[in-house]
């Protein structure tokens, strides 16, 4: 069913990932990034890495980091000539320093997407896609410098598997980092009228069917407790997601889906845990914007 999901939203992914999150997850990806802030030669794997986000945001970070490293060795290399000085610098010569983004994931038209995209943007180098399943990885032990996966742990059906495998295949020393969806706990949000204002109006516009669950196999929404500020993030998920996913889509059905996995997916302490069990420690975790996301990191020592 997940496949059939990402298959169904593969092309309009990106742009609903703005439109959902108002251009947010841009933000949440950064804070991932700089966070990891890996030096040249990090060879990173972006497990569920669906359209290449993390992948890009990390080569473009390597890439300016060893900018800046070259440029601090030439100011302080005396000894070279104006000239010597230009030439290295303008060197287009390996400008990753041997860094490696591989983008794993298990829907190859999300893949598609991605490659088309490294494309557009012009990454030719240090940058490999892979099909394969969080579960079941198709790498060698020890491999990686860096395990990121980004919105997509919630979609795996055996969690406890995926992170066993996160470890197998990080070097001794190696990062996990989690971006997901997490648990709200903000009062501050139940001031976002505007969110009200909003669920009002397309309200309005769509057949009140729609809203009660109409579409075929949807869950009941889980409960929660009683704060309004959850309430309203409910509101917003449950009831503003999929009718956008209906109207730039065409597919009420996915977005349903989506929401419904945020939702049950484990709070930010109780995720940790999970971390913790598959072996990983040092395990931390950082909210943002209230809790809708959390980055959570561990190391495999
Ligand atoms: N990481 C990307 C991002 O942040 O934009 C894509 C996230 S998208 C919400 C979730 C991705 O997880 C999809 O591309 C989907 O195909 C992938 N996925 C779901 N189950 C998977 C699994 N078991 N193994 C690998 N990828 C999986």
């Amino acid at each position: 069913m997940v496949y059939q999901v990402f298959e169904s939203v593969a092309k309009k992914y990106d742009l609903m990932n703005d439109m959902m999150s108002l251009g947010i997850h841009r933000a949440w990806k950064d804070v991932l990034i700089r966070k990891m802030h890996p030096p040249p030669g990090t060879q990173l794997l972006d497990v569920a890495g669906g359209t290449g986000d993390i992948a890009f945001r990390f080569l473009r970070y390597v890439q300016a980091q060893r900018q800046r490293r070259e440029r601090r060795q030439l100011r302080t290399q005396q000894s070279l000539s104006w000239e010597e000085i230009a030439r290295k610098y303008q060197s287009k010569e390996d400008p990753l320093g041997g860094s490696l983004a591989v983008v794993c994931d298990i829907n190859r038209e999300m893949l598609k997407v991605g490659k088309k995209k490294a494309v557009d943007h012009g990454f030719t180098a240090g940058l490999a896609w892979v099909l394969g399943d969080a579960e079941e990885l198709p790498f060698d032990d020890d491999r990686f410098d860096v395990y990121t996966i980004a919105f997509g742990i919630r979609n795996v059906t055996r969690i406890d598997r995926a992170l066993q495998e996160a470890r197998r295949v990080l070097k001794p020393g190696g990062r996990f980092l989690c971006l997901e969806f997490s648990q709200v706990n903000d009062p501050l949000i139940s001031r976002l009228a505007l969110v009200t204002g909003l669920y009002k109006f397309i309200h309005k516009c769509f057949p009140a069917a729609k809203w009660r669950g109409g579409s075929q196999g949807a869950t009941e929404s889980p409960q929660r407790s009683g704060v309004p500020s959850e309430k309203l993030y409910d509101l917003y998920s449950f009831q503003v997601i999929p009718v956008i996913g209906e109207v730039i889509a065409g597919d009420w059905k996915s977005y349903q889906y989506l929401v419904e996995s945020i939702r049950k997916f484990p709070n930010q302490e109780e995720f940790k845990e999970m971390i913790e069990d598959a072996g990983f420690q040092k395990v931390t975790y950082e909210s943002l914007t209230t809790g809708i996301v959390a980055i959570h990191s561990g190391f495999k020592l």
